[in-house]
């Protein structure tokens, strides 16, 4: 891989939230690790502080760097040499924003989960104090750590599909099909509470994925959206399905459905994107592989690992084709990613492949911004079109 190691020795990482039974704490974790970009050395893993402690200990974490919450960590990794390099914020939503800033107004590099923040006024803070402050902040939108995502965006790119006319993304779960939030499911039960996960359920919590990898690969500019946004399951608080109807800068159009009431879909990601002179096609239970249909010619499926793949795509495989890769490895070529990103700017020059074209708290904002409209849109009487604030 073409990671610059110029620091000559891992980042250090610290993290909030992510303990004991927690979701994507974990994975990050995995892909911090996985290429030796960053170490562990620090948390506050859990609200509950005794159980942070626990984990940490099982984690291997110095118990001196084991704190009670994030206050706590910012004072004590602030008077260290070897202080950590940056933060991972794996809370829910509505924590996002006093954690990630108070991080940030402490001179600390942070790496954020999607949705950046619970409301769009506080998307709007933070994404200028990153600005501001000039500190680094990535926003983990998962999908566009894939190679064969890069390689459509660079395709897209160059032009090979032509005038984009339509893009079709869809995000289907089938986990919250049923009321499990009133059954005791933690994780359930703060993404359907407003105070917590925003006033945007499916469509924050994974409509937010869709529309940031059709306008990744894409490179179209959302325009307007209308928005039918459902609640099935009974008692339940935010919508559990939406779909979507966008309007790009240029004409093209986009359709997005996010549900997490799908049965028999389970992270089922699914892109399309149609141009005058050809089609692509990205499903991530297929990661690998691309298809690509050209007007009057051969449908094609381009494999990952491909000696003639874009640069973007090739410093983000690691294995040879058939070797497959997949979630993981996506997830770990974001934090290469922010690690090049980070090392880049702090050595003042411009980014290898590694650290281009990843995801941002700008990125973050748009996210946040679109969610905003389309539940403006779906809440008001006939649906109208709306613009999403200008970001
Ligand atoms: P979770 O409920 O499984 O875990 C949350 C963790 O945060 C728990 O360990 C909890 O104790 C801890 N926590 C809560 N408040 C805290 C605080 N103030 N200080 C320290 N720790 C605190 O949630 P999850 O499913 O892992 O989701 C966490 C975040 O990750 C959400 O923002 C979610 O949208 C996002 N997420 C992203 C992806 C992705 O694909 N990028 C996938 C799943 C979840």
């Amino acid at each position: 891989m073409t990671f610059q190691t110029a620091f000559n020795r891992p980042l250090r990482l610290g993290m909030v939230g992510g303990g004991e039974g927690a979701y994507i704490g974990n994975i990050h974790r995995i892909a911090a690790r996985q290429d030796g970009a960053f170490q562990l050395v620090a948390g506050a893993f859990d609200v509950t502080a005794e159980r942070g402690h626990r984990f940490a200990t099982r984690e291997g974490i110095n118990s001196e760097r084991s704190y009670d919450d994030y206050q706590a960590m910012i004072a004590g990794e602030t008077g260290r040499d070897d202080r950590i390099d940056a933060v991972a914020i794996c809370t829910p939503n509505h924590t996002h924003f006093p954690i990630a800033k108070a991080f940030l107004e402490a001179g600390f590099d942070v790496i954020c989960e999607k949705p950046l923040t619970a409301t769009l006024e506080d998307a709007v803070v933070l994404e200028r104090l990153v600005r501001e402050s000039g500190r680094f902040m990535g926003v983990t939108y998962t999908y566009s750590g894939y190679p064969m995502v890069h390689e459509a965006r660079e395709m897209v790119a160059a032009g090979k599909l032509g005038r984009i006319r339509t893009v079709q993304v869809e995000y289907p779960l089938e986990w919250m099909a049923t009321a499990i939030e009133q059954q005791g499911n933690a994780q359930a039960a703060w993404r359907t509470d407003p105070r917590k996960n925003g006033r945007g359920g499916s469509i924050g919590d994974i409509g937010t994925h869709a529309y940031h990898l059709a306008g990744f690969v894409s490179g179209l500019k959302l325009e307007t959206v209308t928005a039918d946004l459902a609640t099935f399951v009974e008692g339940r608080l935010l919508d559990d399905n939406a779909h979507v109807l966008l309007r790009y800068e240029g004409g093209a159009r986009g359709l997005l459905w996010s549900s997490q009431v799908a049965l028999g879909s389970s992270n089922g990601v699914r892109l399309r994107v149609f141009g005058e002179k050809a089609s692509l096609s990205w499903f991530q239970e297929q990661p690998n592989e691309l298809i690509h249909a050209p007007l009057f010619g051969r449908t094609e499926i381009i494999k990952r690992g491909a000696e003639d793949l874009s640069e973007a795509a090739r410093v983000r495989t690691r294995t040879p084709p058939g070797h497959p890769e997949g979630y993981l490895e996506a997830f770990a070529n974001l934090y290469l990613g922010f690690a090049e990103a980070i090392r880049a700017g702090r050595e003042g020059r411009e980014s290898t492949a590694i650290g281009r074209n990843i995801p941002t708290a700008y990125d973050g904002l748009k996210g946040v911004a679109f969610v905003e409209a389309v539940v403006d849109s779906a809440e008001a009487a006939d649906q109208p079109w709306i613009k999403p604030i200008a970001v």
